[in-house]
């Protein structure tokens, strides 16, 4: 049996470590941290869990490609949906003014040309474009396979507002249509349209929160692993990937054990896998070329307790901005951070009345707490812990403009900064979703599946995509260097 080795436990490495387990290789999945997931893990406080990276995920009802994905994966069964409002899983609010986004592509266009009458006809047209570009890409619907990218070549050479503005005059529309641009932190001129098509059409599908927390996906993955015979190892950290002349031979953790490999299938960062990657084998202006790709922005989050049975469950999705644009939100100063905020609240039960928990998300640079840096959890010092208490005052004042109530139902409230992701996740920066897309670059802004090491492949959400989507896409497509036979065709709906 070829034995595998998996670093990471995130979704991309479960993912794949479940996938190569069911195909008959021998796999170990290595975590560094305590915990398994990555941005999937949950953690308690007061009786309450809080969702730390994936809070909702999108056409995951039955036939739909991301059920079609869980089914394969072995989640329907152990995973619980929870649908978000259909007449408005997100709610973008620009000054207080709200605007409701809703499934369907029908109800799309009936809903926003009732914002916008004037605008019905190229709703449609923008619906149509999504639609388009979502279908007719590699893996998101499943019929086709990666090379068949010509029909959203255009898109990904052209930014979201560039397409925005072509289809539309009401400047307002065009704001709203961005307004879940913190889901992928989208940046002006830079972020491909298709980038922005591929969620939209994602979420227009249908949408849900994962009753219990996102954890479930990863406590479920790792337990198939298990049964099948593989292992999930935590507090193994992956300190050196190890070569002969030609190839990977093993890796090697922090507490000196080796593993032995014919395959390796690296999920970290780029930036990571370069600092245990030292041979001859990867040249210099690759090396270049990958730490020259720049990173989504990192995050301040503030996960809220609420008081019991105070505060009504917000079945949507909830876009706060100051001003009448979502764009921009990064480039904040010390002054008027934080510009715009993403509020949910996490699903403990099926159909909750009452929220037990939430979490509050607004962009922060790494530059913010770079002074920081060297400092483990717990132990940054009281200086940190001003610095996350002054933001967390100011971020809850900015929800309380929106959410009347919001501040008085608070109990107990717990944050994180871009350090945090760093420590816990090891994503450069503590950017939130890895690398970021940008027109200008194109291939060269493309983390390959593949390196010149010939047993060792790259997935996770800097090779495709992040997100639920993004990171399986690339799953499927480096698993499927491993498989002969067609990984798509397992997916017969
Ligand atoms: C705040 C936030 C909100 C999000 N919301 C959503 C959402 O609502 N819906 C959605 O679909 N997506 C969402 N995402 C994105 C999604 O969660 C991620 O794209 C996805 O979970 C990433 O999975 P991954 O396996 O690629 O990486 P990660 O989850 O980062 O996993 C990488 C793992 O590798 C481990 N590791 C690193 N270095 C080593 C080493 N040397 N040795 C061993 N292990 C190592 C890390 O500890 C980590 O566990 C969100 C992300 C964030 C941050």
């Amino acid at each position: 049996m070829s034995k595998v080795i998996v670093i990471g436990s995130g979704l991309g490495g479960l993912s794949c470590g479940f996938i190569l387990q069911k195909q008959g290789f021998e796999v170990t999945v290595l975590e560094q941290g305590a915990q398994i997931g990555g941005c999937l893990q949950c953690f308690s406080r007061g009786g309450v869990k809080f969702e730390t990276g994936m809070h909702f995920i999108g056409s995951a009802a039955e036939g739909q490609t991301m059920h079609r994905m869980m089914r394969l994966l072995e989640l329907t069964d152990t995973v619980r949906l929870n649908a978000l409002d259909a007449d408005g899983y997100d709610t973008i609010s620009f000054a207080g003014e709200l605007f409701r986004i809703p499934n369907g592509k029908e109800a799309f266009i009936e809903q926003l040309g009732g914002y916008f009458p004037k605008e019905k006809d190229n709703l449609r047209r923008y619906a149509d474009i999504v639609q388009r570009i979502a279908s007719a890409s590699t893996l998101n619907s499943l019929t086709s396979d990666e090379r068949d990218l010509a029909a959203n070549t255009e898109y990904q050479t052209r930014s979201i507002n560039e397409v925005l503005d072509e289809l539309f005059h009401d400047e307002l529309l065009k704001n709203v249509l961005a307004g879940n641009l913190p889901l992928y932190a989208a940046e002006r001129d830079k972020t491909p349209f298709a980038h922005h098509a591929f969620i939209m059409d994602f979420y227009n599908q249908s949408a849900f929160r994962v009753v219990g927390g996102s954890d479930a996906i990863a406590t479920s993955l790792a337990g198939s692993i298990r049964k099948m015979g593989g292992q999930v190892l935590v507090r193994k950290k992956v300190s050196r990937i190890c070569l002969d002349d030609t190839k990977a031979i093993g890796v090697e953790t922090d507490d000196q054990c080796f593993f032995p490999a014919d395959h390796i299938i690296s999920t970290i960062h780029p930036a990571r896998l370069l600092e245990i990657l030292d041979t001859k084998l990867i040249r210099p202006a690759f090396r270049r070329r990958l730490a020259s790709i720049p990173n989504t922005i990192g995050c301040f989050s503030l996960y809220v307790k609420f008081k019991e049975n105070t505060m009504p469950y917000l079945n949507t999705n909830y876009y706060g901005y100051r001003g009448t644009t979502p764009w921009d939100c990064e480039h904040y100063t010390e002054g008027d951070w934080p510009r715009g905020f993403l509020y949910m609240h996490h699903c403990h039960e099926d159909a909750p009345r009452f929220a037990r928990g939430g979490v509050v998300l607004s962009y922060m640079n790494m530059s913010d707490v770079a002074r920081w840096t060297g400092t483990t959890v717990g132990h940054r010092g009281a200086d940190y812990e001003a610095f996350k208490r002054r933001h967390a005052e100011r971020l809850i004042q900015e929800v309380e403009k929106h959410q009347p109530g919001f501040a008085a139902a608070i109990e107990s409230y717990y944050t994180s900064t871009p350090l945090t992701y760093l420590d816990y996740t090891g994503t450069e920066g503590g950017s939130m979703y890895g690398v970021a897309k940008d027109i200008a670059l194109g291939p060269a802004g493309r983390v390959p599946y593949r390196t010149r090491i010939p047993n060792l492949f790259l997935a996770g959400q800097n090779v495709n995509s992040h997100g639920m989507m993004g990171v399986l896409v690339g799953t499927i497509v480096t698993c499927q260097e491993l498989i002969p036979t067609p990984l798509c065709s397992t997916f017969s709906s």
